[in-house]
């Protein structure tokens, strides 16, 4: 899914959260938000809220107004409590939300948002990308979260060209097995790209994938406009 405007959001709610409940903390930056999907979060219909800011540069990569932390000129961020209000103000219609980004493992304030988020009986599914195990521990040591996807790009050798960073292999290895063993609805998910990824890299790939978690192999397609719903 592609980013949506935001006209409308930011005049919700008025004055901003208290940090997200992080006392001299920072806003959780939304630089996108649907306020409904059938697709994003199986089973429910779900919010979809986009971080930004992402530590990969994935070359086909479907978002990049959220890679940067800072967006283009005209995108402004969107406030958290007006969102969290506007959330609030639909839960009997909801089944739940997704944040998706970017990376929202980058931001210590989305562990906060997702308490917020439980308390007001949504259902919560993070999106990520692998790369920040640590916090993917948190959140499901902390109980934050219902459902985790992660992107698995590239067999390991690979995934430095797939990221279009330098990736550490570990760090995917970690999350993998930390998703698969957390006793959490989850999936694993993989663009193939076809000038990317062969056919014997699809299946190095899905070797990676532990005995009985998901797998979801999604064709790459071309971008389409950033301010269009999926
Ligand atoms: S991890 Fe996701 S948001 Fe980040 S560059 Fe890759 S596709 Fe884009």
């Amino acid at each position: 899914m592609t980013i949506a405007s935001n006209q409308g959001i930011n005049d919700a709610g008025g004055h901003r959260v208290p940090q997200n409940g992080v006392p001299g903390g920072r806003l959780l930056p939304i630089g996108g938000f649907h306020p409904a999907s059938f697709n994003d979060f199986p089973g429910r219909v779900a919010a979809v809220i986009f971080t930004r800011g992402c530590n990969f540069r994935c070359p086909w990569c479907h978002n990049v107004e959220l890679i940067e932390p800072a967006g283009p000129a005209g995108l402004s961020d969107y406030d958290p409590e007006a969102v969290i209000a506007r959330l609030a103000a639909r839960k009997g219609k909801l089944g739940g939300v997704v944040i998706s980004g970017g990376e929202p493992t980058l931001h210590p304030e989305l562990l906060p948002f997702c308490r917020q988020l439980r308390e007001l009986g949504l259902a919560v599914k993070v999106d990520s990308n692998g790369s920040r195990p640590e916090v993917l521990e948190r959140l499901i040591n902390a109980g934050a979260v219902d459902y985790l996807a992660m992107d698995i790009k590239a067999p390991l050798a690979k995934y430095d060209r797939l990221a279009g960073v330098k990736v550490d292999p570990e760090a995917i290895r970690k999350s993998i097995a930390l998703i698969a063993a957390a006793g959490i609805d989850h999936q694993f998910r993989t663009t193939a790209v076809d000038s990317l990824l062969t056919a014997a890299d699809l299946e190095q790939i899905r070797r990676l994938v532990p005995d009985g978690s998901p797998h979801k192999i999604q064709q790459f397609r071309p971008r389409r406009s950033a301010n269009k719903e999926d």
